[in-house]
């Protein structure tokens, strides 16, 4: 999770985290020395257990749905098992490995390749499962 800089979008009022902790165990992190789909060190599993002391890359971070409120309630990480944000043209979409077909299910299925098909400003989509890796078409 290297590129996140031009991610700054502001949060939905609305949203909020919770107890979901996909961000602190599906991306690697090179900061905290994180391989990817590995839980970050400093994770109780419900929080951050060095929350006032998070690296500044945690503290930019919101994943698309904290920020799009084109994504509604059905892509909360929580329930969707999956964390997607931007980099540049690239939409990234990171699967919890625990749920690997969550992205091929319905409706998510339908709208990322809705996106990818779109193609707007050069944009397409790519699906990390653990060590698998997919561009959607
Ligand atoms: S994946 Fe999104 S909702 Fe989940 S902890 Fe990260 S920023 Fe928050
Ligand atoms: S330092 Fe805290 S916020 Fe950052 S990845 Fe680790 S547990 Fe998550």
């Amino acid at each position: 999770m290297t590129a996140l800089s031009d991610f700054n979008a502001t949060p939905l009022a609305e949203r909020a985290c919770g107890t979901c902790t996909l961000c602190c165990r599906l991306p690697d992190i090179d900061a905290l020395e994180k391989p990817a789909n590995a839980w970050c060190r400093h994770c109780t599993g419900a929080g951050c257990r060095i929350y006032e002391d998070r690296p500044q890359l945690c503290r930019d971070f919101l994943c698309l749905w904290r920020t799009d409120e084109k994504l509604g309630e059905a892509w909360d990480p929580a329930r969707s098992h999956m964390m997607i944000y931007r980099q540049g043209p690239q939409v990234t979409v990171l699967v919890d490995p625990d749920h690997p077909d969550a992205w091929k299910r319905a409706p998510y299925a339908a709208v990322l390749q809705g996106w990818a098909r779109e193609g707007e400003g050069g944009q397409y989509v790519i699906v990390f499962v653990g060590d698998a890796v997919f561009k959607v078409d």
